[in-house]
């Protein structure tokens, strides 16, 4: 399939300053959109002037939420050549998001090319400063305008960019955690391993409840017990328990992050165990108190790693080591930006460059 280029004519104002640039709020000059009709398979692939979309107010992703999307980004090098990372692992992450919901695969090649080919096009979109990067947010949707349970006969996949300023301008600041015994994000057999936006209406609520108590994030725990820790936020968790790396294994109800898969190995490689087995809240709070818990931090695309300083379950409030960003977090956090912005060597095969 040919990707068809239509000319921008009206180029939007950029915002000069970089250290302005907030993540999310501005989108680069263009999209990339393709269509789907039953019977037919993918159509009208196009990189098109950035612009809203007209939609069936019956369209079944209004009414039954069948959306998926995914997240990685693109960073300029100092010599200006510009990098992705490990985006073939987020394409197939997306067509099995898609099985998962009843919708159709893109061609993982031709995608690829059609991200390679949108950001060619964008490529002074790219920010320039250390630390900022080029987020990348392919999307689908269901467009068949008709009331009914059922999958859809025709979708939407577009892609958008959105330069995005460096996550940590003020430096690296702990977050504080509120463990839910309330609400879950996900249930075995359900679809926590889909990266879909009902999954994050699903978990507004909790999010809410926890920023009005003060806390910054959710920490997730299992559905059936309640008791062993699963996610945080929008990202996957790692501990330093016992000087091995730990984290909840991929079983179904957390997304299997590409993030999380790159520091296990970093990790695995700088000579830590690493043990992807169930961790209860007990065994947290219990090891953030005796100190077997040295280091908790959160990992994704957006920030790497976050590190946790303070955890709080029902009236129970632990501080992890000295309530800062621990060592190991630090080293992890290097590496992983240091193989990203190309100040060290890709020796994984992770980056692929445009
Ligand atoms: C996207 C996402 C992550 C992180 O995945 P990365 O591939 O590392 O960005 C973790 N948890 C949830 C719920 C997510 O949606």
């Amino acid at each position: 399939m040919d990707i068809e280029i239509q000319p921008v004519t009206q180029p939007k104002p950029r915002i000069e300053d970089e250290s302005k640039l907030v993540f999310g709020r501005q989108f680069t000059d263009r999209m990339f959109v393709m269509e789907y009709d039953a019977g037919r398979g993918w159509h009208s692939a196009r990189i098109q002037p950035y612009a809203p979309f007209t939609l069936d107010p019956a369209a079944l992703v209004f009414h039954y939420a069948q959306e998926i999307f995914e997240g990685l980004k693109a960073f300029r090098r100092q010599d200006g050549s510009i990098a992705l990372f490990r985006p073939k692992d987020n394409i197939r992450r997306f067509n099995q998001s898609a099985s998962r919901l009843c919708m159709p695969p893109v061609d993982e090649e031709f995608f690829f090319e059609a991200i390679r080919k949108l950001i060619r096009l964008e490529a002074d979109w790219v920010p320039h400063s250390e630390g900022t990067s080029l987020y990348i947010r392919p999307t689908m949707i269901a467009t068949e305008a008709v009331l009914g349970v059922k999958p859809s006969e025709k979708y939407l996949c577009y892609i958008i960019l959105c330069p995005v300023g460096a996550y940590y301008k003020g430096g690296f600041k702990p977050v504080r955690i509120w463990i839910s015994d309330q609400f879950v994000r996900s249930a075995p057999g359900g679809t926590g391993e889909v990266k879909c936006g009902g999954n994050y209406a699903a978990s507004l609520l909790a999010a809410k409840e926890a920023a009005t108590k003060g806390f910054d994030q959710v920490l997730w725990l299992d559905a059936v017990e309640r008791r062993y820790v699963e996610e945080v936020g929008s990202m996957n968790i790692c501990f330093l328990y016992d000087g091995k790396i730990v984290t909840s294994p991929l079983h179904g109800t957390i997304l299997n992050g590409v993030t999380r898969r790159s520091i296990l190995q970093l990790g695995a490689e700088m000579g830590y165990t690493v043990e992807e087995r169930a961790m209860s809240v007990d065994e947290l709070l219990d090891g953030a108190e005796s100190g077997r818990l040295a280091e908790a931090f959160g990992t994704g695309t957006a920030a790497v790693v976050s590190p946790v300083g303070q955890l709080t379950y029902r009236d129970r409030t632990v501080t992890i080591g000295d309530g800062q960003m621990g060592p190991l977090t630090m080293k992890l956090y290097k590496a992983l930006t240091g193989i990203q912005y190309g100040h060290e060597p890709d020796t994984h095969n992770w980056i692929e460059m445009l």
